[in-house]
């Protein structure tokens, strides 16, 4: 067995059951083989993968809170403090009846390579609970955004471990959340990112991950000598990173056809008016079907089949393991030659590979969706700076990281003679730099 692969096993072994966070493993560690192999011996010694794949730290704990009814209610609340040697932890919150330890640490563990891959000075961290904002009033979320914090706010602050939104955290919770740490603490500090604008957000964050996407889009395309003049793509998800790569598609001349949600997708032939979405998604806090309601051109179908729509460009933004093997195949049959993840690890292992060995290109998540968390690392440099940038000092900045993104991830797969394999480019250029800084700084 090489080195990486007991790795492996032995991740396996050890975290029963959370197979989301082996598949995150897998991915990396395969492609990190040629890079452990010219430096076994000394990784070995320094058990530098065995340290790389155990957080330095989780913290789990029980949220309790009371509903409308005056129930009381319970949930699991998590932090997981994966890598800090690059800069303090940094990942956002998830929120979502899914979440379980398996679920942040796999997503913990994307994070240090995408933060690494940005070029700034963030670990990798991540957390959230099993709390479900769906269906809940306002008062709930803030009730139970208030006993969330309580307990977190013990193991965080702005040059410790800043947490941030994710699925089901977005600027409603970050408020509630910022407002108890505030009170908890008694420090007015870049703890969280993705604050709203009037106590210390950034301009451009609620769009980067999605515009981000688009960028890095934009430059792959025109390294293989394509553009997005006239392509049709299919975007999936409704969430923040979805509607603002499909806005920055249609600003760069291409079509947005569909967009989904967990009840199903819908199919707009003429393009997405996102407007609707924004008000159903945004304000209303509706379900997606609602828009052909307002569209009667435009069709709704229960289920996944989002990739069975014939397109060019495909941008899963949705959630991990949204895209498997027979997607892929349909995808390509219908013609799609590129997918470039907004979500965390949304295509599984056997249609990565597809995609890859079908001549289609193929950018991963932890760089193509890197942008919201890099704009949330210009977040935390303006707090610490006590000043705000422009909206286009901000955006400028990030079209150069994502740019930079591409160009290290390009540059990493040709240097180990996979040129234009981009998930071994990610992992790799994410890796070095992690890794000289756990080798610089001893065994900790
Ligand atoms: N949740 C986002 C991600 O997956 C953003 C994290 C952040 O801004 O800290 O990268």
């Amino acid at each position: 067995m090489s080195y990486t692969e007991e790795v492996y096993a032995r991740v396996v072994e050890q975290n029963p059951g959370e197979y989301e966070f082996h598949q995150a493993v897998k991915e990396v560690l395969e492609s990190l083989e040629v890079v452990i192999e010219a430096n076994e011996e000394e990784y070995r010694k320094m058990a530098l993968l065995e340290r790389l794949v155990e957080p330095e730290r989780v913290i789990s704990f029980r949220v309790p809170w009371i509903d409308d009814n005056g129930q009381v209610q319970v949930n699991k609340g998590y932090r997981v403090q994966f890598n800090s040697a690059i800069g303090p932890y940094k990942g956002g919150l998830r929120f979502h009846p899914s979440v379980n330890q398996g679920i942040l640490k796999f997503l913990g563990f994307e994070q240090i390579f995408k933060n690494s891959l940005t070029g700034l000075p963030i670990g990798g961290g991540k957390g959230g609970s099993n709390f479900d904002p769906k269906g809940k009033s306002d008062n709930e979320v803030m009730r139970f955004c208030q006993s969330f914090m309580t307990e977190l706010s013990k193991y965080i602050g702005a040059d410790q471990d800043v947490p941030a939104g994710d699925i089901g955290v977005g600027a409603r919770e970050i408020g509630y959340l910022f407002g108890q740490y505030k009170r908890n603490r008694g420090l007015y500090e870049g703890v969280l990112t993705g604050k709203g604008l009037t106590f210390g957000g950034s301009l451009v964050r609620t769009e980067a991950t999605g515009y981000g996407l688009v960028y890095i889009l934009d430059e792959m395309l025109r390294h293989h000598n394509h553009t997005l003049e006239g392509k049709t793509v299919l975007v999936s998800g409704s969430g923040n990173v979805a509607i603002y790569a499909a806005e920055k598609v249609f600003q760069l001349g291409g079509k947005v056809v569909s967009m989904s949600d967990s009840n199903g997708y819908i199919y707009d032939p003429d393009g997405i008016q996102l407007d609707i979405v924004k008000d159903i998604k945004e304000i209303r806090r509706g379900r997606i079907k609602e828009y052909v309601e307002e569209v009667p051109t435009a069709t709704f179908k229960e289920g996944k089949g989002v990739w069975t729509i014939p397109c060019d460009i495909a941008l899963p933004c949705a959630t991990q393991n949204e895209l498997g093997l027979e997607d892929a195949k349909a995808l390509k049959a219908n013609g799609c030659f590129c997918v470039c993840e907004g979500a965390n690890m949304p295509t599984t292992l056997d249609a990565t590979e597809y995609i890859q060995q079908n001549g289609m290109l193929f950018m991963p998540g932890k760089a193509s969706n890197a942008g919201g968390v890099a704009t949330s690392a210009l977040e935390m440099s303006q707090n610490s700076m006590r000043l705000s940038w422009s909206r286009e000092e901000v955006d400028e900045r990030l079209q150069r990281i994502m740019k930079d993104i591409f160009a290290k991830t390009a540059e990493a797969a040709k240097r180990y003679g996979m040129e234009g394999n981009y998930v071994a480019g990610a992992n790799i250029a994410g890796f070095e730099k992690v890794v000289a800084a756990m080798k610089a700084q001893g065994i900790v």
